[in-house]
């Protein structure tokens, strides 16, 4: 079997990972001659609405997948022109492009998300701030990610300023939510409607990037571990998804609120290589190619932690026990993820010592 995949970055290079010991071969289509999936794919190099680029990473494919939600809708046109399946369907991207119409989705399957108010210009203010609120934070609908086109709106008066500096039309307003940690929940589903819901996770940010991930989020009580995997579950059935998507969540005092939804594998699901019986990468293959999806299940208990901007020295990690390492081979840039690091153990206790070995290494090195 053959899998083309648009962007080749990391995501891609582990679903690479993921996909050789099945016997699939993989080319993946991304601008960048020195992406991080081109060391073990078939790289094609040009542009993401390239006819001949997609032309090519499609041939042969019996599925074009993506890693990233902002793929151009001319590329899953051009690819669905020349009967090419892509999977997840496209309506997967075309509700996740937009933040407005993600939050529309999931209120409507009563999934509690932030108040939220469309703005268009600056004359929205008023009856955004009558319906939401302030504090909150204004967000473009599109194109926003780890954190940016994003403003928070301290008080009422900040909000005009802030309509102005993200260019006046086609923002979202969401009320502030007051939340004791951030978690997310992986869900795969297979071409059949089976599902893989993997445990809930607890998830740590850094600059609006995510720094840590603790596999099972700890202490997150039964129900509410059970209410994060049916928001998952829920999306993705709504979506008729088709291979891995991710929703985050906010953990609050009065239960989960939703926030957004990444329609593709997801850093916070990277634990799973080492963590889990089968990989979230593993699974958005076996998904999206028809194949049985693999157990969710964690082994125990993982950490995952991100390395953004410079490398820690590699000996150091190693010497950690049990620290398993991924390398993306991307040169090193301020806010840029190069690698992550993951620990797996049998207990929280056990986990301790080297995952805070780890974050001492990780967090010197973020954007030193
Ligand atoms: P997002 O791009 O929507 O994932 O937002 C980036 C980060 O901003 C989130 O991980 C949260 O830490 C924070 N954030 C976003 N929306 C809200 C909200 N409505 N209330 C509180 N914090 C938020």
């Amino acid at each position: 079997m053959r899998l083309g995949i648009l962007g080749g970055g990391q995501l891609a290079w582990m679903l690479a990972q993921a996909a050789e010991p099945l016997g699939v071969s993989v080319a993946v289509l991304d601008p960048s001659p020195d992406c991080a999936a081109g060391r073990i794919a078939d790289h094609v190099v040009a542009a993401y609405d390239d006819p001949a680029g997609l032309d090519e990473v499609s041939k042969g494919a019996d599925v074009v997948t993506y890693e990233f939600e902002n793929v151009p809708a001319a590329a899953v046109t051009r690819l669905a022109e020349h009967g090419v399946p892509v999977l997840p369907f496209p309506a997967s991207l075309t509700i996740t492009q937009d933040r407005a119409r993600e939050k529309e989705l999931m209120a409507g399957l009563g999934i509690k998300v932030a108040p939220y108010a469309l703005i268009d210009s600056a004359d929205d203010a008023a009856a955004a701030l009558d319906k939401v609120g302030a504090p909150g934070i204004l967000k473009t609908r599109r194109l926003g990610y780890d954190g940016k086109g994003q403003v928070r709106v301290k008080t009422a008066d900040d909000l005009p300023a802030a309509i102005a500096e993200l260019g006046g039309t086609d923002l979202i307003y969401e009320g502030l939510i007051t939340f004791t940690r951030e978690l997310s929940v992986v869900v795969a589903r297979g071409t059949d409607g089976s599902l893989a819901v993997y445990p809930p996770v607890e998830n740590e940010h850094r600059d609006g990037i995510l720094a840590c991930t603790l596999a099972p989020a700890p202490e997150l009580a039964p129900d509410q571990a059970e209410l994060a995997q049916a928001v998952g579950v829920s999306v993705a059935e709504a979506l008729d998804h088709i291979g891995v998507l991710c929703v985050e969540l906010f953990d609050t005092p009065d239960g989960i609120v939703a926030n957004e939804i990444a329609p593709r594998v997801h850093n916070s699901g990277h634990w799973s290589i080492e963590g889990a019986v089968t990989s979230q990468f593993e699974n958005h293959v076996r998904g999206v190619l028809g194949l049985p999806l693999g157990d969710p299940s964690a082994r125990g208990v993982a950490a995952m932690v991100n390395i953004v901007g410079t490398e820690p020295e590699l000996a150091a990690l190693l010497a950690i026990p049990g620290a398993s390492v991924h390398t993306y081979g991307k040169s090193p840039r301020t806010g840029r993820k190069l690698a992550h690091v993951t620990l797996v153990a049998d207990s929280v206790d056990a986990l301790a010592v080297p995952l805070a070995r780890a974050r001492v290494l990780c967090d010197a090195a973020w954007d030193a």
